[in-house]
């Protein structure tokens, strides 16, 4: 391996050759990259990004005019073993930088990064920005079991199967999702893991108009369709995990047939959801298993 040294401020980096450096870079203000990050990638052989020109805006920013080449999602397939192979040949390193934040993060590079690993080349990171730490720690939920689980699906059924699967995890959950997708999805969430499960919505962090939302699922719905800049930019969703054995099954199977024996399933589902917390359609579907007769 070739180690050249270049210096960092009162540091000496030491740049391997043949290697793939994981870059972080900015989710919004350019001023959140390191020292390092900078030097990397003013001095690899080459940088993939996902898209050419978004890049070159950050790299004209910090006068990095290191060669770049696209690897996207429609292209890493293709590319990635063959990018391996040039790198070990010609004894090279390149920087893998994505639009925004840690590549592979919802981003492209999973398989850069496994070909590069099986063909035994070091993988080292020059972490940064990422916006799901950054929303997490900003949240006020729990911090220390937490589940990220990128973007849900986008079509309201399949959506609703994974938040189903969802509703009893008891890790704070963390989502990425679209601003037009907002308002649906949270609704869903309510359906799913209860109106009065807490949640935070975190957009536009470390931009002019970062916001944060904090409500139960049940009143968040509101509280944003009341900003019109809500359903605006970039945007994370936060869940508190399901309390630990809140109810056992027991309690939730009483409550169910208790109100049942006195009202409609409609109202049963609704008021059991109000009182235990939990999803209205795992209740809807237990209240069919007890009563199946029931109207
Ligand atoms: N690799 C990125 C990272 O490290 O966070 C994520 C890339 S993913 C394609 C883009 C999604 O990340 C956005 O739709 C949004 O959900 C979230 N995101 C990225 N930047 C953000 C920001 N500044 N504020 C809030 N969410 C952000």
């Amino acid at each position: 391996m070739d180690i050249e040294p270049v210096s960092v401020g009162v540091e000496t980096l030491s740049i391997e050759r043949p290697a793939v450096y994981v870059v972080a870079t900015p989710i919004g203000n350019l001023a959140d990259i390191g020292a390092r990050a900078i030097a990397v990638l003013g001095n690899v052989d080459r940088i993939l990004c996902e898209d050419t020109r978004h890049s070159r805006r950050l790299l004209d920013h910090y006068a990095i005019d290191t060669p770049l080449s696209a690897l996207h999602e429609h292209n890493e397939r293709g590319v990635a073993a063959q990018f391996v192979e040039r790198l070990r040949e010609r004894r090279e390193c390149c920087a893998l930088i994505s639009d925004a934040g840690t590549p592979l993060i919802s981003d492209p590079g999973y398989v850069l990064v496994a070909n590069a690993i099986a063909a035994g080349l070091p993988v080292i990171s020059v972490p940064g920005p990422c916006a799901l730490v950054a929303a997490l720690a900003i949240s006020g939920l729990p911090t220390d079991r937490f589940a990220f689980e990128g973007f849900l699906p986008s079509a309201a059924g399949t959506r609703a199967t994974r938040l189903e699967a969802l509703a009893r995890e008891s890790r704070t959950l963390v989502f990425y999702e679209a601003p037009h997708r907002l308002l649906a999805t949270v609704a869903a969430m309510a359906e799913a893991f209860g109106t009065g499960r807490d949640a935070v919505v975190v957009r536009e962090l470390s931009k002019r108009f970062e916001t944060v939302y904090r409500a139960p699922l049940g009143e968040l719905g509101d509280r944003l369709a009341a900003d019109p800049n809500a359903t605006r930019g970039e945007i994370v969703i936060l869940v508190a995990g399901a309390p630990e054995r809140a109810f056992e099954q027991h309690t939730v199977d009483r409550t169910l047939e208790i109100l049942l024996a006195d009202t409609d399933r409609k109202t049963a589902v609704r008021l059991a959801a109000a009182l235990t917390g939990l999803g209205r359609n795992a209740l809807y579907r237990r209240s069919l298993e007890l009563r199946p007769d029931s109207d």
